[in-house]
């Protein structure tokens, strides 16, 4: 290695260096249940409508900053009260670096909360196991992240949380809900707790809100301090990379300046105003996950050696009992059916595994795969 390569790497933050790159497994001639994407296409009409529409983007022009025209349709079909304000992130992932950038402080050099003022170190609070990107992000712009533990079903550990905000103060609190990977949403006058005590924002991430239909948005009014974030990737647009971040306007309007100019494409903007304006299709594929929904869960109880966890999204989590999850997820893949693998040792989601709601027959390909793989194993 050249000394200017070793030099160059030095600079890299420890903390970056520590983190495991989002790996995202190679999919190709797998029946896809691993990302909890909407298995559905649009129509073919309406395929053909929307490309005619793509072909009047002005690709030679920057994209409308703001993504005026498309908020204004986002406000009425996500039903973002009139006085709530929105902002859009490339994905809600982008948000979500959004916010942890616009709360982190790292004093005048850079590195870290200035000590010499006694400051507390910025910390972002969720609960574990959640979603992985509020570790990552809060790692990437050098903020703690602290994960408060749930119980052994899922749900909020109300003791250790009111203790966890009393020590830690937390600038912001994500809540996914429902939550990934366990697939339930907490309960509401927990939530609302949180929501009282919080010395900072809260966030509820909505992201799987059309396969739960529970929300906290028409209660954006109630908390100042509350943001409800939601996204269409898991509606049937995940390809589209838009989410939403909606609240009150003076906070909205402080996460704005973080925003990078443009950071909505011209495509986007233009498919997005397209689909929405046509929502009904995605709202009948969501119901049609939902019964799916069901019917997996079903499946998946009726065969023994499996803890079935409950879901409200469009996905279920289960655990494999007396056998190695590994094994097991080896073995669905090889029949053709890519899930997601856990991979915990110990702890809550030990030996499980996550599979997304597909069509019926990929769901049928995926019990038939699961079934062969407890009857295989030793
Ligand atoms: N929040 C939660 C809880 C998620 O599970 C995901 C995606 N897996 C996201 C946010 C990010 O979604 P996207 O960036 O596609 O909008």
């Amino acid at each position: 290695m050249s000394s200017s390569l070793k030099n160059s790497l030095a600079k890299i933050r420890p903390v970056i260096k520590k983190i495991h790159a989002y790996h995202v497994p190679d999919s190709e001639g797998l029946i896809k249940l691993d990302a909890m994407e909407n298995p559905y296409q649009l129509p073919d009409d309406l395929k053909n409508k929307l490309q005619a529409s793509l072909a009047t983007a002005a690709l030679n022009r920057y994209p409308d900053p703001s993504a005026k025209s498309l908020r204004d349709k986002l406000q009425v079909v996500m039903q973002v009260p009139g006085d709530k304000s929105i902002v859009l992130g490339n994905g809600s992932d982008e948000l979500i670096q959004m916010l942890a950038m616009a709360i982190a402080d790292h004093g005048a050099d850079g590195h870290g909360s200035d000590k010499s003022q006694n400051k507390k170190d910025v910390c972002l609070m969720s609960f574990d196991p959640g979603f992985v990107m509020y570790k990552m992000i809060s790692d990437f712009v050098g903020i703690d992240y602290v994960g408060v533990p749930l119980q052994n079903d899922f749900s909020l550990d109300m003791e250790v949380t009111r203790k966890a905000i009393e020590k830690y103060q937390p600038e912001m609190i994500f809540i996914a809900y429902p939550n990934n990977p366990s697939a339930n949403c907490y309960n509401e006058k927990e939530i609302e707790e949180i929501i009282l005590s919080a010395p900072g924002m809260v966030v509820l991430d909505e992201a799987y809100h059309p396969f739960a239909q529970k929300s906290f948005m028409n209660r954006l009014a109630e908390f100042e301090n509350l943001l409800v974030m939601r996204t269409v990737s898991k509606m049937g647009l995940a390809g589209l990379r838009l989410g939403l971040l909606c609240g009150h306007p003076e906070i909205i309007a402080e996460i704005d300046k973080v925003r990078l100019p443009y950071n909505i494409n011209v495509l986007t903007q233009v498919a997005a105003e397209f689909v929405l304006d046509n929502i009904s299709v995605l709202d009948e594929q969501a119901e049609k996950i939902r019964d799916e929904r069901e019917v997996l869960l079903a499946a998946m109880n009726a065969i023994s050696g499996l803890e079935v966890f409950p879901s409200e999204a469009n996905f279920i989590l289960f655990r494999v009992l007396g056998k190695d999850a590994s094994e097991v997820f080896e073995s669905i893949k090889s029949s053709g059916v890519l899930i997601k693998n856990m991979k915990a040792d110990e702890g809550l989601l030990e030996n499980c595994l996550r599979v997304t709601v597909g069509t019926p027959d990929e769901n049928k390909a995926f019990i038939s795969a699961l079934s062969s793989a407890m009857k295989n194993q030793s």
